[in-house]
């Protein structure tokens, strides 16, 4: 089965370009939307490094959600799409004085801070500039992830947050400070996570580090445990969406949320991995020794992920339905590893084809460069047609 893609419409694109089905956005949206209500105090940021497109933020912005930033360019985009400053979040291991400075200025929601050198720069920033800063701290909660190593953060050899060791006595800081507010706690374990146990296993970190606090009567209003839920790279047809009720009720079920705290998401892939697809026209079929090759005017520069973690993206030859054949799909960089699926089956394939590569819609786009003077990918939505 293949995907149902505007076709007689793409021809007026040059390729490659991205394509967001937008019907399938604002279903997630919905769907991510009455999943989480579901339960009390749930609230969703989007994670916007994983697709910072203005028109698919814009309708991410429209359907309710927070943002997660991780740089003061994310912050200008968010808040440019539209997203309320009140619901704008910023984490980041090397947050510069400019974006700290920004953040303030636009009056963010919250500081993830990830570490005490860091904590005090934003205290003295924010008194310098008359204000007060929200901040949680990000806490590595050294809790592993079934995934790619490369996407795994919560190990304590990551480079990201505070060491639960350390937890209090920045805390203890922290609460003396006054340019700051301590507000909360904030994790993130790694993305692509598709075993809910490894969550569970963050919420039974999590319930430990509150008794802890609570025990030297430190209370948090907020507690925030990031992203990471997975999506099926394998069928896109056949499960177009993530699991938002397995994933919110794992979290209910598991963390001991008291009262009056309220719980923060930050779901980056998962809202929008699904609807993005590479468009690519096939260039020229070669037959090498013993494989052909369908060589695409996209290459890595557009879609990174095959060559950066080894990721699996299923490709689908839309314009010909002839009997299949098996081809390495490689692009025209001159890299090795530009390649996006060694024996892939696809219908025979001509000069000109057009193939889509799906479920591209998170680190994708945003993750496109300009080696080999290549250009880059343009992005369009539904509407665009
Ligand atoms: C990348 C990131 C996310 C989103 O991760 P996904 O796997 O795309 O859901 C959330 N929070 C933080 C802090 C991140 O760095």
């Amino acid at each position: 089965m293949k995907g149902t893609f505007p076709l007689e419409r793409f021809d007026q694109w040059r390729t490659p370009f991205y394509y967001y089905d937008t019907d399938l956005l604002r279903l997630t949206l919905h769907t991510i939307r009455a999943e989480a209500r579901r339960h009390e105090r749930f609230e969703v940021h989007y994670a916007i490094k994983a697709n910072a497109n203005p028109k698919v933020l814009n309708i991410i912005a429209q359907a309710g959600l927070g943002a997660d930033c991780v740089s003061g360019g994310e912050i200008e985009a968010a808040l440019r799409a539209g997203f309320p400053h009140s619901k704008v979040v910023y984490a980041g291991v090397g947050k510069s004085d400019w974006e700290i400075e920004l953040g303030l200025e636009k009056d963010i929601f919250c500081f993830n801070v990830e570490s005490l050198a860091e904590l005090e720069v934003i205290n003295e920033t924010a008194q310098r500039m008359n204000r007060k800063a929200r901040v949680a701290l990000r806490i590595n909660p050294n809790v592993g992830a079934h995934t790619h190593a490369n996407i795994t953060t919560g190990l304590a050899e990551n480079k990201f947050g505070i060491a639960m060791a350390d937890m209090e006595n920045v805390i203890e800081q922290a609460l003396c400070m006054k340019g700051v507010e301590f507000i909360g706690l904030h994790f993130h374990i790694g993305s692509q996570i598709l075993d809910m146990g490894d969550f569970k296993a963050l919420c039974n970190r999590i319930n430990d580090l509150q008794q802890q606090l609570e025990k030297h009567h430190i209370n948090i209003g907020h507690i925030n445990v990031g992203g990471g839920l997975g999506i099926d790279y394998q069928h896109p047809n056949r499960e177009p969406m993530a699991d938002f009720r397995s994933y919110f009720d794992t979290f209910a079920r598991h963390l001991n949320l008291r009262q009056h705290q309220t719980l923060h998401f930050e779901l980056g892939r998962a809202v929008v991995a699904p609807c993005g697809s590479l468009i690519t026209r096939v260039l020229y079929v070669k037959q090498g020794t013993c494989k052909q090759f369908a060589i695409t005017d996209a290459g890595m520069t557009d879609l990174i992920r095959p060559a950066l973690y080894q990721a699996y993206h299923k490709i689908e030859n839309l314009t010909s339905d002839e009997p299949c054949e098996t081809y390495d799909v490689v692009g025209p960089v001159c890299e090795s590893s530009d390649v996006f699926g060694k024996a892939v089956d696809l219908n025979r394939c001509h000069r000109h084809d057009l193939l889509a590569l799906r479920s591209a819609g998170a680190y994708g786009e945003i993750m496109a460069s300009q080696y080999n003077c290549r250009r880059l990918p343009e992005g369009f939505i539904t509407e665009d047609f």
